[in-house]
């Protein structure tokens, strides 16, 4: 079974905590009210992990995460939404709206919706670091290719020199990226807290992934304007990757509060 996480609103992205949907008991079960959106695999998922505001003035404390079967009573819409990551992964926005009697965690572990979407959020962030580190190494080997085949003189005359700083520094930077992710992904196998960690690393590893590609295709110019080549292709997707599991922005908030233990 495929599954989806949602978290995200319309208006309730990087404080979602601010969040509208709303789960209120009814009988044994629970109605859920509100929609989703920019969720992975939302229209295509078998299963969808639902937060849900279940005691507002408890505040983040009064979140909890609901497990919604596709095709529940009552779950209506699936808006599509196309993201410029559109080429690898099916993000689509879903609605649903009195979406009723969920099987679910809730239940018994209500109020942990938010701790337990920081957790996953914590997890999830080594995977988009992994994700960035493999599109920048796929970009830094497409325009090392190029280099290459344009022939051993040609790529140590001078004016291949900066070229070659170009390479060098993007060999280096995919390197500690690549480390940045083992260390949290090593981490979190040892079952210890890697918050500021797995911050570090997807912070780091998207944020060379968008600038890679750009890189990788001023190294082979006009080869790398068409469409087909890997540094053009992978542009679009890898700017997702700064967005998704929040934002780069926010994983500077997130290393900074770990930093300084606020
Ligand atoms: C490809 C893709 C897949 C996704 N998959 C999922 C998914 O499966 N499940 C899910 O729940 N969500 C998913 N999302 C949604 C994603 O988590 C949100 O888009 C993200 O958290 C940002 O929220 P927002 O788009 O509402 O932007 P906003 O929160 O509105 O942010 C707008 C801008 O303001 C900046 N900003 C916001 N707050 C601060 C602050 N306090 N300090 C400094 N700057 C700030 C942000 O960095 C950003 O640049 C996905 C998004 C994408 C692009």
């Amino acid at each position: 079974v495929l599954g989806a996480w949602g978290l995200t609103e319309a208006g309730a992205g990087s404080d979602a905590a601010g969040m509208r949907t709303t789960a209120v008991r009814d009988g044994d079960g629970w109605v859920l009210n509100g929609s989703k959106t920019f969720i992975t695999h939302g229209s295509i998922g078998g299963v969808m992990v639902v937060m849900a505001v279940t005691d507002r003035a408890k505040g983040h404390r009064g979140i909890s995460a609901f497990v919604v079967e596709h095709g529940t009573k009552g779950h209506v819409g699936r808006a599509r939404r196309r993201t410029s990551s559109g080429c690898a992964r099916a993000t689509r926005a879903r609605c649903s709206s009195r979406t009723a009697g969920p099987r679910d965690a809730a239940a018994r572990r209500g109020g942990q919706g938010f701790i337990n979407t920081l957790q996953v959020l914590d997890a999830g962030r080594i995977g988009i670091a992994a994700l960035s580190v493999g599109l920048a190494q796929g970009a830094y080997e497409a325009a090392r290719a190029t280099r290459r085949s344009a022939g051993s003189s040609a790529s140590r005359s001078p004016p291949f020199q900066a070229i070659q700083w170009k390479l060098a520094d993007n060999a280096t930077r995919i390197e500690a990226a690549r480390l940045l992710t083992y260390r949290a992904a090593f981490m979190k196998d040892q079952g210890r807290r890697m918050t500021r960690e797995s911050a570090m690393a997807k912070l780091y590893a998207s944020e060379i992934a968008v600038r890679r590609p750009t890189t990788a295709s001023r190294s082979t110019a006009a080869t790398a304007s068409s469409r087909t080549t890997r540094p053009r292709s992978t542009s679009a997707t890898s700017s997702s990757l700064t967005i998704g599991e929040g934002t780069s922005e926010i994983q500077r908030l997130v290393i900074a509060r770990q930093l300084l233990g606020a």
